[in-house]
């Protein structure tokens, strides 16, 4: 049996910031504008303190950055995970908004998260901690404010939380104005029907039409998932159904490889009773965690956490196509390494942008007191995406360029172009 460490990864931060200036130059965006665009707006940090079920308190530190909100309100998810600091939310926050700019919405970025492990507490504490720190965080966030979402090791029920909690501080005849003060909210509470497969649809979207630009289709093809949560889970789904097969499949705690494919739905299955866990699986045989990045497939999906592919792994990637589920999980290193094997990587801005697309939707229906139905939900995320991908897709024709270089140029014009027509206060 093997396990992973889960070390904290390199400076996310600098690599948003290298991604960001190369792209600055290259435009020769306006120097005031950069210097706005290089800064996070508001850095919150809050210690608070919870009662654990053994009666004893304890102190938790959680984080809440916005980086910026010309295009809308601040717009990100909420991570529970020990490494989760002021320089990774930073990172997060800043690549929320190149995304949410990319997707054409009328988003800004932000992201937080606690300073916690999962697995070392109860449901009763997770709520309570979840609970605090929303009243802590109160009119930092709010619908038309910053607008949270689920991440790495938070949910639906999560959400559920964060909204109960703040709602519970409006008068009643508000309430109902304050709904989407989160999104990836249980549909029971106001959730959209398809939030909670929208970011992994668009992963498997994005694969599709790229290989459909190269005149290929995803009948046949292996791929590789790192992570096997929310996102992981719901790509390898959506790839299967066409007809893709999962070789192999990485989390915290195993790698699993099946030559004839992994059986999805029956991992799925297994996870379950297992907080998520895919180790033990019958269906597939337990390799290295070092062999992983380097197995022979045709799509490498890390939809983990950040820093993931760096200098040490990326010589041995055979996949062609690198789907990023995840946010950042390339290094600067890495990445050259990769774009000089020729080895194509469609950049977490635009790849993961379903699930921000399909918050969009939640928002939208909750503002307007509207109900969709998911087969509506779905079709406007497939329309919104393919619309988005088809115009990188253009700008890396235009500009001759890699797709994280054309995603950028168009994400920080959008931004500049608002900058340039409102001015700058007072
Ligand atoms: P999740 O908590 O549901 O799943 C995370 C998975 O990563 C788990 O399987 C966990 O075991 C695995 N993991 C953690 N540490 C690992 C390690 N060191 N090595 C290998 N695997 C490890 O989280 P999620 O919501 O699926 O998010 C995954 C990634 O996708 C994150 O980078 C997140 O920012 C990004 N993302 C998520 C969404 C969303 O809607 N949930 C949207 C956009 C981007």
């Amino acid at each position: 049996m093997s396990t992973i460490q889960e070390k904290k990864p390199a400076s996310m931060y600098d690599n948003v910031m290298q991604q960001y200036y190369k792209v600055a130059e290259r435009i020769n965006l306006n120097e005031n504008i950069k210097k706005i665009l290089a800064i996070t707006n508001n850095e919150i940090i809050i210690h608070f303190p919870v009662k654990m079920d053994n009666g004893d308190v304890k102190i938790f530190t959680g984080y809440r950055v916005q980086h910026n909100n010309a295009l809308g309100p601040y717009k990100g998810g909420l991570r529970y995970h020990p490494s989760i600091d002021v320089s990774d939310a930073k990172a997060l926050a800043m690549w929320m908004t190149w995304k949410t700019s990319l997707a054409g919405l009328p988003f800004g970025g932000a992201k937080g998260g606690i300073q916690l492990d999962p697995r070392d507490h109860s449901l009763a504490e997770l709520e309570r901690i979840t609970r605090r720190f929303t009243f802590a965080l109160g009119e930092n966030i709010g619908p038309e404010q910053d607008i949270p979402a689920p991440d790495v090791n938070t949910n639906e029920q999560t959400m559920a939380w964060i909204l109960d909690t703040y709602m519970s501080t409006k008068s009643s005849s508000q309430r109902s104005h304050n709904q989407h003060v989160v999104t990836g909210k249980p549909v029971g509470a106001g959730g959209l029907e398809g939030r909670d497969r929208a970011t992994g649809f668009g992963v498997y979207l994005s694969i599709k039409l790229l290989l459909a630009e190269q005149g290929k289709s995803l009948k046949g093809k292996r791929f590789i998932v790192q992570g096997f949560g929310n996102v992981g889970q719901w790509v390898s789904h959506f790839m299967i159904q066409e007809g893709a097969k999962l070789l192999a499949v990485q989390d915290a705690h195993a790698s699993l490889i099946n030559e004839n494919g992994i059986d999805v739905d029956q991992l799925i299955e297994h996870t379950k009773p297992r907080k998520g866990s895919i180790q033990g699986f019958i269906g597939a045989e337990e390799i290295e965690p070092k062999r992983f990045f380097g197995l022979d497939c045709d799509i490498l999906i890390p939809a983990a956490l950040g820093n993931q592919i760096n200098q040490q792994n990326a010589y041995d990637i055979k996949a062609n196509i690198i789907a990023e589920g995840a946010n950042g999980p390339i290094t600067g290193e890495g990445e050259n390494i990769i774009l000089e094997k020729g080895i194509t990587i469609i950049p977490d801005i635009l790849c993961n942008s379903g699930g921000v697309i399909g918050s969009y939707f939640e928002w939208l229906q909750n503002r307007n007191g509207e109900l969709w139905q998911l087969e509506e939900v779905m079709r406007k995320i497939e329309k919104k995406f393919s619309e988005n991908f088809s115009k990188v897709a253009k700008a890396v024709e235009e500009h001759q360029t890699d797709w994280r270089t054309a995603s950028y140029i168009l994400a920080i014009s959008r931004i500049e172009t608002a900058y340039r027509q409102r001015g700058i206060f007072p």
